[in-house]
C-alpha cells in the first residue's frame, strides 16, 4: 500500500489552495471536463440521460446484492476462455501472485496502462523491489511516474503539470531538448515509450469493467496503449477491483455511454478493447497467457455495511471531482491518498482505515452538486453524513473528528433551533454582543470591518480564519415574513 497520507489533508489542503498553478489547472478541469459533459446531456436529452442513469444504477444495485454468483461466473467464462482468475484479499496477496508469476516467468520488463488499483496496491514499487523495469504508458501516469508522485484526478493523473513543468522533467530523464509544443512533449514521451512495448514480456492493465456472462475485461483509453498492453507481451495481467463485474454486454452498453461523456465529455473513447483470454492457436497476435487478478482490499468491508456499499458502484468517472467545491479548490494530491475528491472521502477511509482518515469525510460542503452529477446516481452526501455520524458515535473510528462540533455544542445548537422563541432570544443577545465588541476600540473584531474577520473568537476562529462571518442582521426572515411578507394586501 502506498504511504497513507490522509491525516495531512487540513495541512495539505492549507498548501494547495495557495498555489495558483493548481488553482488555474482546476478551473480547467472544472469548465472543460464538467462544461463537456454538459453538453453531452444536452445532446442526447436529458431525460433519455437520466433513463441511461437509472439503467446504470439498476444493473450495479443487481450485482452487488448478487456479487458472488457473479463472480464465479466470470471465473468459470474466464477459464473456458484459456485464462485463470485469481482472487486476492488484500494488497499483500496481490502483489504477491504478480510476484510468482514474474519469478516463475522470468519477467524483466514489464509495461503497464492506467490502473487506480495497481496503486493502491503500490504494484510498480512491489515489482520494482523485484527487479523489474515498470514503465507506465498512459501519458498521464507515465509522467507521474517520472516525477515520483501519485495521480492527482482520477481521469487526468498528471492535471496539475503545466506544459513547461513537463518538459523540465522530460529533458531531465529523458534527456530531450526543451520543448513547448504538447504534441511534440506527447511525441518525445511515444518515442521513449515504443521500444518498452516491444521489449515487455508482462503487460499490466486495469479494468473498466468486467463482464460476466463473455469472461471478458473491458478497458477504455484515449491513447491506445491499453491495447498495445494487453496484446503485444507474451503475459497480460489484468488487475482489478472486485466490484468492477457486470452481467452481461447487453449492460456494457449503457456504461460505455454514460463513462466518457461524464468523464470528459466525449461520445465515445478512441479506443474500447475488449479481452476475454489469451491468444487462440488460429490468432496472429496476442498474450501466450492471461491471468485475472480480482482484488478485495477493504471492499468485503464495505459491501457489508448497508450504509456504505453504495460506494462500490463507482465507475470513476470522476465527474463528481470536476463539480466538487472542495476538490476544485485544494486538489487531488491533499486527500493524501489514491482516492481523491467525494468518493475519495468515503473509498478511502474505508480502505485505509477510518481513524487515518477521519478528516475526509468534513471535506464537503454537503451541497450535493457530486450526487447531481455522478452518472449512477450515488448518492455521496448521504454516506459522507453516515461517516461523520461513525465519527462521532464511535471512539473507535477515531474519535471525534477534528472539525466536529462537541457534543455539548451540538446538543445546545439543536435546543436554540427547535425553540422559536429561544431562538430569537439568542439572536438578539448575539446581535447586542456583536454590536459592543464592534464598536470596542481595542476589540480584534473591529478591526476587520463591518465582519468579523480572522478574529481570534473562541469557537468561531476556524470559521473567521479564512471567512467573514457577516453582522446579525437587525431583523431575523421570522419578523421580516410575518410583519411584511406574509401579509399580501399590505405594502411592501
Ligand atoms: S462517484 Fe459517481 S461521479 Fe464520482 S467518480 Fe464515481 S461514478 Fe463518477
Amino acid at each position: 500500500m502506498p504511504e497513507v497520507k490522509t491525516r495531512d489533508f487540513p495541512a495539505a489542503s492549507a498548501v494547495s489552495i495557495l498555489d495558483p498553478q493548481i488553482r488555474m489547472a482546476l478551473q480547467r478541469a472544472g469548465t472543460g471536463f464538467d462544461g463537456g459533459r454538459r453538453e453531452c446531456i444536452e445532446e442526447v436529452t436529458p431525460q433519455v440521460w437520466e433513463e441511461w442513469r437509472e439503467q446504470a444504477r439498476q444493473t450495479k444495485l443487481h450485482t452487488l446484492d448478487h456479487l458472488d454468483y457473479y463472480l464465479e461466473m466470470l471465473e468459470e467464462r474466464v477459464s473456458a476462455n484459456g485464462g485463470q482468475v485469481h482472487f486476492a484479499a488484500d494488497a499483500a496477496e496481490a502483489n504477491a501472485i504478480v510476484a510468482d508469476l514474474v519469478r516463475t516467468r522470468g519477467v524483466r520488463i514489464a509495461t503497464k496502462s492506467k490502473s487506480m488499483v495497481s496503486e493502491e496496491l503500490n504494484l510498480n514499487h512491489m515489482l520494482e523491489s523485484i527487479g523489474v523495469d515498470v514503465y507506465e504508458t498512459d501519458l498521464g501516469e507515465y509522467i507521474i511516474q517520472l516525477a515520483e508522485e501519485t495521480p492527482f484526478h482520477l481521469v487526468a493523473p498528471a492535471l496539475h503539470k503545466s506544459k513547461e513543468e513537463v518538459s523540465r522533467l522530460f529533458t531531465e530523464k529523458l534527456g530531450v531538448p526543451p520543448m513547448d509544443d504538447i504534441n511534440a512533449l506527447a511525441a518525445a514521451a511515444r518515442e521513449a515509450l515504443r521500444q518498452r512495448f516491444l521489449e515487455a514480456d508482462l503487460g499490466i492493465s486495469g479494468a473498466n469493467f468486467l463482464v460476466a456472462e463473455t469472461g471478458t475485461l473491458v478497458i477504455i483509453t484515449n491513447e491506445g496503449n491499453g491495447r498495445l498492453c494487453t496484446s503485444a507481451p507474451r503475459i497480460h495481467v489484468g488487475i482489478t477491483g472486485m466490484e468492477k463485474v457486470i452481467p452481461s454486454v447487453q449492460d456494457l452498453a449503457v456504461f460505455l455511454r454514460l463513462l466518457p461523456r461524464s468523464a470528459t465529455g466525449q461520445r465515445i473513447t478512441s479506443y474500447v478493447s475488449m479481452v476475454s483470454g489469451p491468444r487462440k492457436h488460429d490468432d496472429e497476435d496476442g498474450p501466450e497467457e492471461f491471468h485475472l487478478i480480482v482484488v478485495d482490499n477493504g471492499r468485503s468491508r464495505m459491501l457489508a455495511d448497508p450504509d456504505l456499499r453504495e460506494a462500490l458502484m463507482c465507475i470513476r468517472c470522476g465527474a463528481c471531482l470536476n463539480i466538487c467545491p472542495v476538490y476544485q479548490k485544494v486538489g487531488g494530491h491533499a486527500y493524501g491518498w489514491v482516492y481523491p475528491g467525494p468518493i475519495g472521502s468515503i473509498v478511502s477511509p474505508m480502505l485505509v482505515g477510518l481513524d487515518q482518515a477521519s478528516d475526509l469525510p468534513q471535506a464537503s460542503s454537503l451541497c450535493g452538486a457530486c450526487r447531481e452529477a455522478c452518472p449512477i446516481r450515488i448518492d455521496i452526501p448521504r454516506m459522507l453524513l453516515h461517516l461523520r455520524h461513525k465519527l462521532a458515535e464511535e471512539p473507535d473510528a477515531g474519535g471525534r473528528a477534528k472539525g466536529t462540533m462537541p457534543r455539548p455544542i451540538a446538543n445546545g445548537f439543536a435546543k436554540v433551533m427547535a425553540n422559536p422563541g429561544l431562538l430569537s432570544a439568542t439572536r438578539k443577545f448575539a446581535r447586542a454582543a456583536q454590536a459592543m465588541l464592534l464598536g470596542s476600540p481595542i476589540s480584534p473584531l473591529a478591526r476587520g470591518g463591518r465582519g468579523i474577520r480572522k478574529a481570534g473568537l473562541p469557537l468561531l476562529s476556524k470559521w473567521t480564519h479564512s471567512r467573514d462571518l457577516p453582522e446579525i442582521a437587525p431583523r431575523s426572515f421570522g419578523e421580516i415574513w410575518k410583519q411584511e411578507l406574509s401579509n399580501p394586501d399590505g405594502e411592501r
